[in-house]
C-alpha cells in the first residue's frame, strides 16, 4: 500500500532491531522499501536486505562517501551492476549526487564519481537515486550531459524552477520527514505546487526525523535518540494528504505509483 522510496535499512542504527523495524513498517502497511548503498562497504548488505525481506535496492557511491571511495569501487559496481543485471529487485544506481552543503568535500571528486556513475546508468539503463543539498543545478547539468532514464531527487529541497526542470527531465521529487515541520515553507510548498504525478514518500530512516521523533540539538547531546525509521512513512503521509487536500488513501495510491513509475522494476516485485 505505501512505498518506502528511500530508507537506509542497512544502517549500523537498526543493528539491534532491524527485524522489528521491518515488522512495525509492514504493519503500518509499507509493503515496499528502497534500500539505497552508500558506498562500496554496504553493497553487499543493502543487497541481502532487500532479498532478505522482499524489498529492492539501489547500488552507488553517495556524495557524502566520495572521501573514503577508491576509483576501484566504480569498477566494482559495475562488475555488480553486471552481475545482478536482471535481479528483480536492483531498481536503480543510487544513492549518488553532490552535496554542496556539507564544508570540506572536494567538489571536483564528488562531480567525478556522479558523472561516472550517470554512465553508468546509462550503460545499464537504470533510473538513479540523487542527493540534492545546495546542487540542483550541477545536478541538472550533469543529467543534460548524460541524459539517464529519470529516477528520483530525493529530499528534494531546492526552488520551483529547479523542480520543475527535474520534472521536465523525468524525476520524480521524495518527500519526507521535513514536510511535517510547520516552518518547513518551501518544501511545503513545493509539497503542493508539483503535479501529483511527480511526488513520491521517503523516510530517509534513519535520518530525517518527522516533527514528533525530533529531538533539539541539546536533547540529543543529552542522549536522547531521534531515529527515524520506515513504520513512521504513512503518519508523515498524512502532512501530503492535508497539504494537498487529499484522502490517505489516495496519497497511498498516487505516490505508489508515482514510485513504480520512477522505478519500473519495482512493478514486478510480489509486495
Ligand atoms: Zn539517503
Amino acid at each position: 500500500m505505501w512505498v518506502d522510496s528511500h530508507c537506509h535499512l542497512d544502517a549500523p542504527e537498526f543493528d539491534a532491531d532491524r527485524t522489528a523495524v521491518v515488522a512495525r513498517a509492514r504493519a503500518a502497511g509499507v509493503t515496499q522499501i528502497v534500500i539505497p548503498a552508500v558506498g562500496a562497504f554496504d553493497f553487499a548488505s543493502a543487497r541481502a536486505l532487500a532479498h532478505e525481506h522482499g524489498f529492492a535496492y539501489a547500488l552507488g557511491i553517495h556524495p557524502l562517501y566520495v572521501m573514503r571511495a577508491q576509483e576501484q569501487d566504480l569498477t566494482l559496481l559495475a562488475g555488480l551492476l553486471e552481475q545482478h543485471r536482471d535481479d528483480p529487485r536492483l531498481v536503480a544506481i543510487g544513492e549518488i549526487g553532490l552535496d554542496f552543503f556539507v564544508p570540506g568535500l572536494d567538489g571536483a571528486r564528488q562531480e567525478f564519481f556522479y558523472t561516472e556513475q550517470l554512465k553508468l546508468a546509462r550503460c545499464f539503463d537504470l533510473p538513479v537515486i540523487l542527493h540534492v543539498r545546495k546542487s540542483a543545478d550541477q545536478l541538472l547539468r550533469g543529467l543534460r550531459r548524460i541524459a539517464v532514464n529519470g529516477g528520483i531527487a530525493h529530499a528534494f529541497n531546492g526552488s520551483e524552477q529547479q523542480a520543475a526542470a527535474f520534472v521536465e527531465m523525468g524525476f520524480k521529487l521524495g518527500f519526507g520527514g521535513t514536510l511535517t515541520f510547520d516552518r518547513s515553507l518551501q518544501i511545503r510548498r513545493l509539497a503542493q505546487w508539483l503535479p501529483a504525478t511527480a511526488l513520491v514518500l521517503e523516510t530517509d530512516a534513519p535520518d530525517i526525523p518527522p516533527q514528533w521523533i525530533y529531538k533539539t540539538q541539546a536533547e540529543r547531546a543529552a542522549g536522547a535518540l531521534a531515529r527515524n525509521e520506515p513504520g513512521e512513512l504513512p503518519r508523515i503521509a498524512a502532512s501530503l494528504a492535508s497539504l494537498r487536500n487529499w484522502t490517505l488513501a489516495a496519497t497511498a495510491h498516487q505516490t505508489s505509483a508515482n514510485a513504480r513509475a520512477a522505478l519500473p522494476k519495482i512493478e514486478g516485485l510480489q509486495a
